[in-house]
């Protein structure tokens, strides 16, 4: 088996295969985001995340195509996610903005397109929903979801009836759990996608983190990453640093046991790092 045989993946509503550990690239500048997405391809990650509002989409585009071109990997093994920002929001202004993003990503399709913020107080998901479901039909989106949804916004996108988003990225990291809204999730047939997983770094000095890493020789960061893993979330860890990008892939070897999976349940405290959705518009 060769080493990438090892990425876990989840099969999403519609079908699609979707790596269950991938690569996020919130606040790596443009000009940094080709050496650090390279970085991750090299070291074995296949998704990566990123957003319109990021700035990144070229940068990101550089370091897939030459990766492509030089690993001879086919663009079907990797999955590239991108997010509609909130001011495009509503039919017309997506479509168009969805555009921009396959430009700037320089692909024929993106494997997940995700609506970033609900921005209840705007009231414009629905429509953008509309447009989601018009680029999915085209192919160039395989798979569509949402970010940032609540279980009253999400319902209202499940009651139009056509299609129900395939994946639901929140922010979730052991001092956030979102049980209510990861067991809502799963009901419907939607993927729960942690952002923010390490909680921005801020859990890393934690002693029932640092406990559990010292009892099984690894570092904190793997150790949240391999609970995400264990609890079923789709997870995104974020770094710049070449050796932390590898350590952050290199988490299929060690389990945590169930005591260890309950004392970082303990850790739950409502924490956020980020706004919450109702309070972002
Ligand atoms: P993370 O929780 O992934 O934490 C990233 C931070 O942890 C960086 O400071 C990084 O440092 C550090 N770090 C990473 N790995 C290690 C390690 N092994 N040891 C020590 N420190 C480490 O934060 P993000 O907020 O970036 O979230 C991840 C991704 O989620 C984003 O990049 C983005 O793709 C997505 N996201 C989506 C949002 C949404 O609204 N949909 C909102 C926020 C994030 P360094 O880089 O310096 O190495």
């Amino acid at each position: 088996m060769g080493r990438h045989a090892k990425i876990n993946t989840v099969t999403l509503n519609n079908g699609v295969a979707m790596p269950q550990l991938g690569f996020g690239v919130w606040q790596v500048p443009n000009e940094e985001s080709t050496a650090a997405v390279t970085a991750a391809l090299q070291a074995g990650y296949r998704s990566i995340d990123t957003a319109a509002v990021y700035g990144n989409e070229e940068g990101v585009g550089e370091a897939i195509a030459t990766f492509l071109a030089e690993s001879g990997t086919p663009r079907e093994e990797l999955f590239i996610t991108t997010k509609l920002w909130n001011t495009d929001q509503g039919y017309e202004k997506t479509l168009l903005a969805f555009d921009e993003s396959l430009r700037k990503l320089d692909l024929d399709y993106v494997d997940l397109y995700l609506i970033h913020w609900s921005t209840p107080e705007k009231d414009t998901y629905l429509d953008t929903w509309r447009a989601f479901e018009e680029i999915l039909a085209g192919g160039r989106a395989k798979a569509i979801g949402v970010s940032n949804f609540e279980p009253e916004h999400l319902q209202r996108i499940i009651d139009l009836g056509g299609t129900v988003p395939a994946v639901n990225q929140v922010e979730l990291h052991p001092r956030l759990q979102q049980s209510v809204l990861r067991e809502f999730n799963t009901a419907h047939g939607i993927h729960t996608e942690a952002w923010s997983p390490l909680a921005q770094g801020q859990l890393l000095e934690d002693p029932a983190i640092t406990a559990i890493a010292a009892a099984h020789g690894k570092a904190p960061a793997q150790v949240i990453i391999r609970w995400h893993l264990q609890l079923g979330n789709i997870v995104i860890p974020k770094s710049v640093t070449p050796e932390r990008i590898a350590a952050n892939f290199d988490v299929f070897d060690f389990e945590l046991t169930d005591a260890d999976m309950a004392a970082i349940a303990a850790l739950d405290n409502n924490g956020r790092v980020g706004p919450h959705p109702n309070q972002f518009n």
